[in-house]
């Protein structure tokens, strides 16, 4: 993918995957890489992450990238007009409404690299991530490790009670956990 310049033509690299299994640490992975080639980047995240900084994405293991903190994904447009790369974490909760904006900046030649949750604490399919995937040039899915059992982990075990669907937390509030050990907590 790095081997191709934006410029021939633009393309979404997809990166899903449950909570801890190294969605962000990839996706700066990358990033890191594009700022090394001098090409412009643009990093994005929604506002309504506020686990760590309001200006940085941040993975579980400490690593951090200065960032733009949005609510609404149509505004990447206009602050991508330079940029070549546009890096994007926590994409699920931008929902549907992210999903043109992404294939715009790709039909413009932008490399565009979003991660995020393609399930939810349920097992269900967390739009729009299941629909980029659909998009997507390029997919990569990450594991975790099993809490329980030390195998690998595609699920996001909620530790609470409570039944909506967007509940921010790390520690403590979710785990990861393999598909024969993740459960579906009972609202109370
Ligand atoms: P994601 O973006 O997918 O939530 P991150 O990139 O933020 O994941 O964090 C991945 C890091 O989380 C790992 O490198 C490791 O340091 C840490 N970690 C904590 N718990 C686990 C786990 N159960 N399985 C794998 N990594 C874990």
């Amino acid at each position: 993918m790095e081997s191709m310049h934006p410029s021939e033509g633009g393309w979404i690299e997809a990166i899903c995957g449950c909570m801890y299994s190294g969605k962000s640490e990839e996706l700066i992975r990358r990033l890191r890489r594009a700022l090394i080639a001098h090409q412009e980047v643009l990093i994005i995240k929604p506002a309504i992450d506020d686990r760590y900084e309001e200006s940085f994405i941040v993975s579980h293991s400490e690593q951090r990238l200065k960032s733009v903190a949005l609510t609404d994904p149509n505004d990447i447009l206009d602050l991508a007009k330079d940029a070549v790369v546009i890096g994007i974490d926590e994409a699920q909760f931008f929902g549907m409404p992210l999903l043109p904006v992404i294939e715009k900046l790709a039909d413009d030649g932008k490399r565009v690299i979003i991660a995020g949750l393609d399930m939810d604490f349920k097992n269900d399919p967390f739009e729009p991530i299941p629909q980029i995937l659909a998009k997507a040039e390029y997919i990569t899915k990450t594991l975790a490790i099993c809490v329980q059992c030390g195998r690998p982990a595609s699920r996001t075990q909620r530790l609470t009670h409570s039944s909506e669907r967007v509940l921010i937390g790390g520690q403590g509030v979710y785990e990861a956990r393999c598909r024969k050990h993740h459960t579906i907590p009972q609202e109370q």
